[in-house]
């Protein structure tokens, strides 16, 4: 099976919906590595199997967002899975244009939302 390295995050309000999906397409983690910001991969963690690949990188707003974005830069990673909250101004939005605008260039798959996550992952 084909190694993929992903990366999941999701803005606070987002939290709760990623970690519902996140639950419910655990199995299709198994041969991937993940690598999440730091509250994300924490939550996230709480509901995937104990010997799920995972790296924990630095919270969004504290660089996080910069790692992904690196990930992305040096040809380390796959699909990108960004719940992000579309009704709140975020203290990092500078990092967040960042990292869009790298995966956009870098023809990354980039899921915004639970809609286009469902339809990444299928
Ligand atoms: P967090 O960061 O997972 O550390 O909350 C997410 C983000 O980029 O806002």
């Amino acid at each position: 099976m084909t190694h993929i390295n992903i990366a999941i995050v999701a803005h606070d309000r987002m939290k709760p919906s990623l970690v519902e999906w996140v639950r419910d397409n655990a199995d299709a983690f198994s041969h991937c590595h993940i690598f999440s910001t730091g509250t994300t991969a924490s939550v996230i963690s709480q509901v995937l199997p104990k010997d799920q690949s995972i790296t924990a990188l630095k919270s969004g707003p504290l660089g996080g967002d910069q790692q992904i974005g690196s990930l992305i830069s040096d040809k380390a990673l796959d699909v990108l899975f960004f719940f992000q909250d579309a009704m709140a101004q975020q203290a990092h939005d500078a990092d967040i244009k960042a990292l869009v605008r790298l995966a956009t260039l870098y023809e990354i798959p980039i899921a915004c939302n639970r809609a286009s996550a469902d339809f990444l992952i299928t």
